[in-house]
């Protein structure tokens, strides 16, 4: 499976000019939603996802998400693990599990993302999982920005990555583009102005 192919078609890997949520410039942009559009596409990505969680022979009783950007990818990665499927989401800039859902003591939770960039988020989710009881036995997402290591990628572990190290993760591709500080960003420099994607695009 060719994920980069995937992305690229989908229109979810745009070439040009943006500002990225940390501040810097990049010639790329993963807009991850745009390769859920299709549920297709979307259920063809978690079950190859899926797979790969399997193989390495990890029990999985729920996939948690962090609301909104990885409630899609988690639903479909729980479909294609056909284990339970459950989200946490902000409220007044706190991470919690809210509209009723539970987790059992020991209960075995894959935190699922569209995307990890340096795992801010699925690190919340962990975090308030293991206050509930439950274990986080993995962390997922469709796509690796390239600061954590995912299994099986020699792309290695930068020091932003968030991810707890010895829970291992699990992604289908690294996307790993060049980022500029905007006061050394080569396209700013030949006067290209650059815009801001993200949830707001
Ligand atoms: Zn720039």
């Amino acid at each position: 499976m060719n994920v980069e192919n995937i992305y690229k078609e989908a229109g979810a890997l745009l070439e040009g000019h943006f500002i990225l949520s940390s501040g810097n410039h990049s010639s790329k942009y993963l807009q991850s939603a745009k390769v859920l559009e299709n549920p297709k596409t979307a259920s063809l990505l978690a079950e190859a996802l899926a797979e790969m969680i399997k193989s390495a022979g990890i029990e999985v009783d729920t996939v948690c998400a962090p609301a909104l950007g990885g409630v899609i990818a988690g639903y479909e990665l729980a479909r294609a693990l056909d284990v339970r499927s459950i989200f946490a989401e902000r409220k007044d800039n706190v991470m919690s599990l809210r509209r009723g859902f539970e987790i059992q003591k020991g209960e075995k939770i894959i935190i699922c993302e569209d995307i990890i960039t340096t795992g801010g988020s699925a690190m919340e989710v962990a975090k308030i999982i293991t206050e509930l009881g439950g274990e986080v036995v993995a962390f997922a997402a469709l796509a690796n920005r390239g600061f954590c290591h995912r299994q099986n990628s020699g792309v290695q572990r930068k020091d932003n990555c968030k991810l707890l190290e010895n829970t291992p993760f699990f992604a289908l591709a690294d996307f790993e583009f060049e980022m500029y500080e905007p006061e050394n960003c080569p396209m700013c420099k030949s006067g290209n102005v650059a815009i801001k994607l993200g949830s707001r695009a």
